[in-house]
């Protein structure tokens, strides 16, 4: 604290992100990357636009980020007014807390889930209501029916549960709440969800986030984007070009193109996690834990006579770290990335070794 601190620094509880180690060698299962590395065209395109001509680093980047959101377009079969680009999701994210969910009623979101929204609740001043979620952890979607709200957000599937929500259930809580913006966090659903961006066309209260930084293997490079109602993407321009006009740089657009096009490269790291996981999820009931259905590049585990947080510690000392929430309900869980296939037979060799 400092007296040189605003009223609104002083209020904030900022977001604590999964630890990034500085140690060689860990195996390292907290922060939900992919385990492959992004498709060989990345670097190609990175290295291209470096280039012979290094010296384009020299100029801005195209603002609007028009080369990627052609791509965008493409792979998803929609046009480029119903897109909105952002440096990594939860920038996005922070915008679209700006533009469209800061009204008079409280915004709605689940008790457990992704713990960035209280935050941007925090720094804009968002009223929120946590809606809990049922006792198998899935969203309910009758519990978003029926109370007035200034919007309602959750990612599908959640984090850091992994559970999947249905279509039909998305699309019920955008009829029933037609004078609301229902933004649908895709940060997980290549993994075997199914997109709402196809209903977007029909409904102009849906906002659908997605990110790079999971299934693109891109979290370094950091590029995420939303799609939605050209209205609802102009709210988002318009904070955007009040606050960083450039958020994509020059290596960030092409390596971002590039990772859209490799659609080959994409399916086959998709299937290679969902494969994994679910050699994965076995192995762990087949060593006591309960791990709910996940959709997933995580699952979220639980023991039934182990403590989560030792647990956590003990894998730690055999190097691998995996992520621990002390918070209400979860505090017994541990929610574990999907890694390659030699990492996640570390993990369960490592605890069948622990908890013997
Ligand atoms: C990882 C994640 C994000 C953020 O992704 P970035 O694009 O890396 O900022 C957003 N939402 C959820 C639910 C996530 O898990």
């Amino acid at each position: 604290m400092s007296r040189f601190w605003s009223q609104v620094v002083r209020g904030l509880t900022p977001y604590v992100p999964g630890e990034q180690p500085k140690i060689a060698n860990l195996i390292k299962l907290n922060t939900n990357e992919c385990p492959f590395p992004p498709s060989p065209r990345v670097l190609t395109a990175i290295a291209a636009e470096l280039g012979d001509d290094a010296a384009r680093l020299r100029l801005y980047p195209d603002p609007n980020a028009d080369l990627f959101k052609a791509a965008i377009a493409r792979t998803h079969g929609i046009t480029t007014q119903q897109i909105f680009v952002g440096n990594g999701s939860d920038e996005v994210l922070a915008h679209v807390f700006m533009a469209l969910l800061k009204h008079e009623q409280p915004i709605l979101f689940p008790d457990i889930t992704y713990s960035f929204y209280p935050v941007y609740c925090g720094l804009y001043g968002v009223e929120h209501r946590t809606v809990p979620l049922a006792e198998d952890f899935s969203i309910d979607p009758a519990d978003y029916c029926g109370q007035p709200n200034g919007g309602i957000i959750f990612p599908n599937p959640n984090a850091p549960t992994g559970r999947l929500l249905t279509l039909e259930a998305i699309e019920r809580i955008l009829k029933t709440n037609p004078d609301s913006v229902v933004v649908v966090d895709e940060a997980y659903v290549d993994f075997g969800g199914e997109s709402a961006i196809p209903l977007v066309d029909r409904y102009d209260n849906l906002l659908v986030v997605h990110t790079l930084s999971k299934s693109r293997a891109l979290a370094g490079l950091r590029v995420g984007f939303a799609v939605g109602h050209p209205a609802l993407i102009e709210a988002l321009e318009r904070v955007k070009n009040s606050f960083n006009s450039y958020p994509l740089d020059r290596l960030a657009i092409v390596g971002a193109v590039a990772a859209m096009e490799d659609t080959a490269y994409f399916a086959q790291c998709c299937a290679a996690v969902i494969a994994t996981r679910e050699t994965l999820t076995a192995e762990l009931r087949a060593l006591g834990f309960e791990v709910l259905p996940s959709t997933a590049n995580f699952v979220f585990a639980r023991h039934p006579q182990r403590d989560a947080a030792a647990l956590s510690l003990s894998l730690r000392e055999r190097s691998i770290i995996v992520r621990h929430f002390k918070l209400p309900r979860i505090d017994q869980f541990l929610r574990i990335t999907v890694g390659t296939d030699g990492e996640c037979k570390a993990l369960t060799e490592a605890l069948a070794q622990i908890l013997s």
